[in-house]
């Protein structure tokens, strides 16, 4: 703790010289053959978790081979060295000096992180990307966060994902009314409106929770991860689409006090590590949603069901109701919102030219 409170100290200062305009002075405790830093990074999700927690592991990795070694990053999963939802404030406080998460738990914090994760019938990953890469939104996102001294990277998105598994069917809105799910973000708001009890839980103890009763449905990903964790042997039905999470942005935290203290090349490297594993992550469910999508079907015989046309409209409708509501609550919220739905607008008319149509064509 010592070693290390002495490596920040001493790149603080490298990081001061370079407002001085010294570049050659720039980060003289990790320049090429100086000691390494070694941080550690929490997350969210069990250990090694396909997709979610094998993408941390990525990017850790990812990190220290760019930078030879120079910043290492030792990944723990949830409740290894905090508990998963404890991420936010351990990277905040300096106890990790990076985490891996959903910027929706933290609506706690910030209502407007909501909008940085997750929308029901909002923006899928193509659209999240492009509002946070060059629309506007990651410079939101980096001001939500200074507050808390932490600096945000888009770290991985699962694709559109299911509306979950239930232990019974949904025939109209009336089924929601007194249902136990685990929800969590805006999704979870809007069951609420519409009589439902919504929870968050953690991913490690969706399947004991779904298979003792305490909840009656939930939603987790889709059907790479709810494979893993064996949904189907506790609930018979599953529906999509997932309406509540069209495309969410998993996020890298880092400290900001660490994070400034970086020399710009470990600076570059952090940012671009994140962004290649945010697009690795989304290319992995691509493709192994749809080989466990086979295994569901043809092995466990599970077979998928829409969700009702009515179920659907409730939950439209309740959701623009939701979204307004969350927006108007601050100010920062409204600016988020502001922007997110202009982004969206104009994605959605894009689209419909372009990605919809040619998936209605193909
Ligand atoms: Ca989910």
């Amino acid at each position: 703790m010592n070693r290390r409170k002495f490596v920040v100290a001493t790149t603080l200062t490298a990081g001061s010289l370079t407002a001085c305009g010294k570049p050659e002075a720039i980060g003289t405790a990790v320049a090429p053959g100086a000691k390494p830093l070694h941080w550690k990074m929490v997350t969210s999700w069990p250990a090694n978790f396909p997709g979610l927690g094998a993408g941390a592991a990525r990017l850790a990795e990812m990190i220290g081979r760019m930078s030879g070694g120079r910043l290492t990053v030792k990944v723990f999963g949830g409740g290894e060295l905090v508990p998963p939802f404890e991420v936010f404030d351990a990277v905040s406080q300096g106890t990790a000096q990076m985490g891996h998460s959903g910027a929706y738990y933290w609506k706690g914090k910030a209502e407007a992180a909501q909008f940085f994760c997750a929308v029901p019938f909002g923006m899928n990953a193509q659209e999240m990307n492009g509002w946070l890469y060059h629309g506007g939104g990651m410079e939101l996102w980096r001001e939500l966060y200074a507050k808390f001294n932490l600096v945000p990277f888009a770290a991985g998105n699962t694709g559109v994902q299911c509306a979950g598994w239930f232990r019974k069917e949904i025939r109209s809105v009336g089924d929601l009314k007194g249902l136990k799910m685990r929800i969590p973000g805006l999704g979870g708001e809007v069951l609420q409106r519409l009589g439902g009890s919504p929870v968050n839980i953690p991913g490690a103890e969706l399947f004991t929770a779904l298979q003792t009763g305490a909840i009656d449905a939930t939603e987790w990903v889709g059907p790479y991860n709810d494979l893993a964790f064996g949904l189907h042997t506790v609930a018979q039905h599953c529906y999509y689409p997932g309406w509540q999470e069209p495309g969410p942005t998993l996020e890298c935290m880092v400290n900001k006090t660490a994070f400034d203290a970086l020399p710009d090349d470990l600076k570059a490297i952090v940012e671009a590590a994140a962004r290649a594993i945010n697009d690795d992550m989304l290319a992995d469910y691509t493709t192994q949603n749809q080989r466990a999508l086979d295994t569901l079907e043809k092995e466990h015989g599970v077979a998928l069901k829409p969700l009702p046309p009515d179920v659907l409209a409730a939950l439209r409708s309740t959701s623009a109701q939701v979204v307004e509501e969350i927006a108007n609550k601050d100010p920062f919220s409204a600016r988020v919102y502001a922007s997110y739905r202009t982004y969206l607008d104009g994605a959605r008319r894009w689209h419909e030219v372009s990605e919809a149509a040619y998936y209605a064509a193909r």
